[in-house]
């Protein structure tokens, strides 16, 4: 059984999904999670990861993610969910990209996830996904959330300039930060327990 250190729903499920046959539960709701104030996805992830573990003695998975503008020195980064202010809507914090982008020569946009693992014994595994893309001629789609209707995956091909937020969960999960990461996770498991 592994705690998530998540209150997010809807990463919660979309781990539960991307780990089949691991027990996953949710964080216990007197645990408090420490503020993301690192520098890099992997502390904050790792961060959460062993609150979550030294609170309950059960491993912990946490992840981390935010979207890096090439045009904007990687910025917002571990940023990316308080850019426009501490307390910004997802609009905002599209609104603002947009408008820092504008008139911008480099548009690439890369989404990260990292994932990370603390065992009940303490030891600590991290992996991390991205997921490469260019920004929108304008934002378009009312799937995912976050920044999803300005960012023209690449891995849908150079004739298909849907944005993630028009895609079906189904294909942003094929090639999404965090679903790259959970299999990565996956796959290390599987290896640990299989050797
Ligand atoms: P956190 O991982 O909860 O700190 O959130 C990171 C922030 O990055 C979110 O609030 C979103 O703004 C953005 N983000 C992370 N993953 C995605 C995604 O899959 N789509 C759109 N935005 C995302």
């Amino acid at each position: 059984m592994y705690v998530i250190a998540t209150r997010n729903e809807h990463k919660l499920r979309e781990l539960r999904e991307a780990l089949p046959g691991v027990d996953v539960e949710p964080l216990p709701a007197a645990v408090e999670l420490p503020p993301e104030t690192g520098d890099t996805f992997v502390d904050n992830a790792l961060g959460k990861a062993r609150a979550a573990r030294a609170a309950t003695g059960a491993p912990a998975i946490a992840d981390d993610s935010g979207i890096e503008a090439a045009g904007l020195g990687g910025r917002p980064g571990v940023r990316s969910a308080r850019y426009a202010g501490e307390d910004a809507s997802d609009e905002q914090n599209l609104a603002k990209l947009v408008t820092e982008l504008e008139g911008a020569e480099d548009r690439r946009l890369a989404y990260v996830c990292a994932l990370a693992l603390v065992g009940a014994d303490g030891a600590e595994l991290v992996v991390e996904g991205r997921c490469e893309g260019t920004l929108a001629p304008e934002p378009r789609g009312e799937g995912g959330f976050g920044y999803d209707p300005a960012f023209v995956p690449d891995d849908t091909g150079p004739g298909d300039l849907r944005t993630m937020a028009e895609l079906a969960p189904s294909e942003k999960h094929a090639i999404s930060h965090r679903g790259r990461a959970a299999r990565a996770l996956a796959a290390r498991l599987e290896g640990a327990t299989s050797s």
